[in-house]
């Protein structure tokens, strides 16, 4: 008797049992195919399915296309003509390499291949239903290659109970196709589904791309991106945080040209955002990230959708940099117009699904916003370029070293870092505007109003000042140098044991804003001294807020501690509507204002500064020029 137990699974069964893996749903075929045509070259891709890829998939290229022999061998397991070496993993500039994807699917499907190589007489079709037994026919078919797949799973019940209703099944394909389309900008995509053409993209830029794929005015929702360096590049495009969407499913990231999911940098993008991020809320992106093949893996899964960056650490640091500096160097000023909004081309049409509406969306869970939401959507126009906004800011800073004295008596305003400018702002020539946007003032002791250079700049006192002694404290708990003003009188308060232990716990981040605070007994806590920022009589309030708002705070977001913290102190400690604030503070906040990292929007998300662009006035008055 045989004692040997092991044998060699037969070819169909193994091929069988790689499918699991590489083919999960329509959708898995469909990224194969789309994958494998722009290997070939194709410019132009037509994508056909029926009954959203669960009876048909059709891809039709114009690519290299197949010889006889290369077709045949194209159904079978590790058959692939982009790699040779192991070596040529490291430099890889192809999607495919495993050449496991038509075998797979051929295992697991009715699969036709027609294909033509542009300088042969006669093309070969090949047919096949189980990937094995091939019958085979020769005829003049157009240049390129056309891939049928039909009844997907007709032979493996269980993945074919396993498919979703055909609305969701298409959301994926709908989902794949996209991500392809974006990379792939300078390929003409097509697909129809149910003989319906749901997208057609012709050829173009990048640009022209993502207003293809998601709306005409896409872009004025987004950031451009652009970052080189020797070690790595980033390019692409980030939502302006006031067009920010509640939706999970908006974040493109590429890795040298391949679609990625990476958990890491999602969350380096994010945490770039900040606190102009509300719970629940991810910033839209189309990210190209693009560096060595030989620092990233991209044969960590089948699908190929997971790698690994040999630099994790580096490559988070260099995306959160890079996306922090694009959002705060653009203007981000809204743009406020006496004229009501109604106009429809103001909105941001999201219309990546209008194309649509035919079809049965029901179960989708993300789509149904064809909006993006705005959060502020009085104020969703910009227009300022990067260039007025610095003359703009330049000549405000100008002004305000004009304007720098020694002040105490709003401790709020600290001007100690503005001293060393104090030389050359006498100079009056330093002024290269030439305007005289000298004048500031406080409308009711709430806004504060300047002249700009397109117009009229509205400044929220509060939220601005917020948004300073937000980053100052952010800074302090970086640079462990507590700064305080000790107190003449040391304040005695009473606390109780939730505060107290509260306190406890935060200590040693107050202790970094400034505050100094003893443990006297179980109830009784002893200021000595507070921040700077801390008005003098109102210690104890501020502290007392700070610590209630920091309670809320940690409910309804899930920020850090210390995030959280700073932004409770800056709520607390900023100067409130109703102060009044004398010219020079007015300059003083102004500057520190823009000197912030994001002077648009306060730690909450609401905007600081909004402006009337001359025009508007003009058109008010009914001048003509
Ligand atoms: P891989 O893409 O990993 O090489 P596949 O199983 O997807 O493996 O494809 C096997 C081979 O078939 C490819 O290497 C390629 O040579 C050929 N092939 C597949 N699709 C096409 C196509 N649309 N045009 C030309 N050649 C193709
Ligand atoms: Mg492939």
């Amino acid at each position: 008797m045989d004692k040997n137990k092991i044998k060699i699974l037969p070819e169909n069964i193994a091929n069988k049992i790689a499918a699991g893996e590489v083919v999960q749903r329509p959708e898995s075929v469909v990224k194969e195919l789309l994958e494998n045509s722009v290997d070939a070259g194709a410019r132009n891709i037509d994508l056909i399915v029926k009954r959203a890829g669960k009876v048909f998939i059709q891809i039709v290229d114009d690519g290299e296309g197949m010889t006889e022999d290369d077709a045949l061998l194209s159904l079978q397991r590790h058959a692939t003509s982009k790699i040779f070496t192991y070596e040529d993993l490291e430099a890889i500039s192809t999607y495919g390499f495993r050449g496991e994807a038509l075998s797979s699917i051929a295992a697991v499907s009715q699969i036709e291949i027609k294909t033509h190589l542009p300088t042969e007489e006669v093309g070969t079709y090949l047919r096949t239903d189980d990937g094995i037994n091939i019958s085979k026919e020769k005829g003049a078919y157009p240049k390129g290659t056309s891939i049928i797949v039909k009844n997907l799973f007709f032979n493996t019940p269980a993945r074919r109970n396993f498919m979703k209703s055909d609305a969701t099944e298409l959301k994926h394909i709908i989902e794949t196709f996209k991500r392809e389309a974006l990379s792939q900008p300078s390929i003409s995509f097509k697909l129809y589904n149910d003989d319906d053409l749901i997208f057609d993209l012709p050829a173009g830029s990048k640009e022209d791309r993502i207003k293809a794929v998601f709306a005409e005015n896409m872009l004025d929702a987004l950031v451009e991106v652009k970052e080189l360096t020797d070690f790595i590049n980033m390019t692409g495009y980030t939502a302006k945080p006031n067009f920010l969407k509640k939706n999970k499913g908006d974040q493109y990231l590429y890795v040298n040209n391949r679609y990625v999911i990476s958990k890491q940098i999602n969350h380096a993008v994010f945490n770039a955002y900040e606190h102009l991020l509300e719970k629940g809320d991810y910033p839209f992106f189309v990210l190209f990230l693009d560096l060595d093949p030989k620092r990233v893996d991209i044969n960590v899964h089948p699908s190929k959708l997971e790698i690994k960056f040999e630099d994790e650490r580096d490559v988070y640091n260099f995306v959160h940099a890079v996306i922090k500096k694009s959002i705060s160097s653009h203007d981000l000023v809204p743009t406020m117009s006496f004229v009501d909004n109604k106009n429809e081309n103001e909105k941001l049409a999201y219309n990546s699904f209008v194309k649509l509406n035919r079809n049965d969306f029901s179960d989708r869970p993300a789509l149904d916003n064809k909006n993006i939401s705005f959060r502020h959507t009085d104020y969703n126009k910009t227009s300022l370029s990067d260039n007025e906004i610095d003359a703009l800011f330049g000549s405000l800073n100008m002004d305000n070293r004009k304007q720098v004295i020694s002040s105490t008596d709003t401790p709020g305003l600290q001007e100690k870092e503005y001293k060393e400018t104090e030389v050359d702002a006498t100079d009056k020539t330093k002024n290269q505007q030439g305007m005289e946007s000298s004048f500031i003032i406080q409308l009711h002791n709430k806004y504060i109003l300047s002249q700009i250079r397109s117009g009229l700049m509205i400044i929220d006192q509060h939220v601005a000042h917020e948004r300073i002694l937000y980053e100052k404290a952010l800074r302090a708990f970086d640079a462990n140098m507590p700064f305080s003003q000790q107190l003449l009188f040391s304040q005695t308060i009473k606390v109780d044991a939730g505060e107290y232990a509260m306190l406890k716990e935060l200590q040693p981040f107050l202790t970094k804003l400034g505050f100094e605070i003893r443990f006297f007994s179980k109830d009784t806590i002893v200021i000595d001294g507070v921040p700077q920022d801390v008005k003098l009589g109102t210690e104890e309030a501020i502290l007392l807020d700070i610590l209630e708002e920091y309670n809320k705070n940690q409910k309804e977001r899930n920020q850090g501690d210390q995030d959280s913290l700073a932004a409770s102190f800056a709520c607390k400690a900023a100067i409130k509507a109703g102060d009044k604030l004398s010219d020079r503070e007015m300059r003083l906040l102004v500057d520190q204002l823009f000197a912030t990292s994001i002077p648009y929007t306060c730690p909450h998300g609401r905007p600081i500064v909004i402006k009337i662009p001359l025009d508007e006035f003009d058109k008010r008055f009914g001048r003509t020029s």
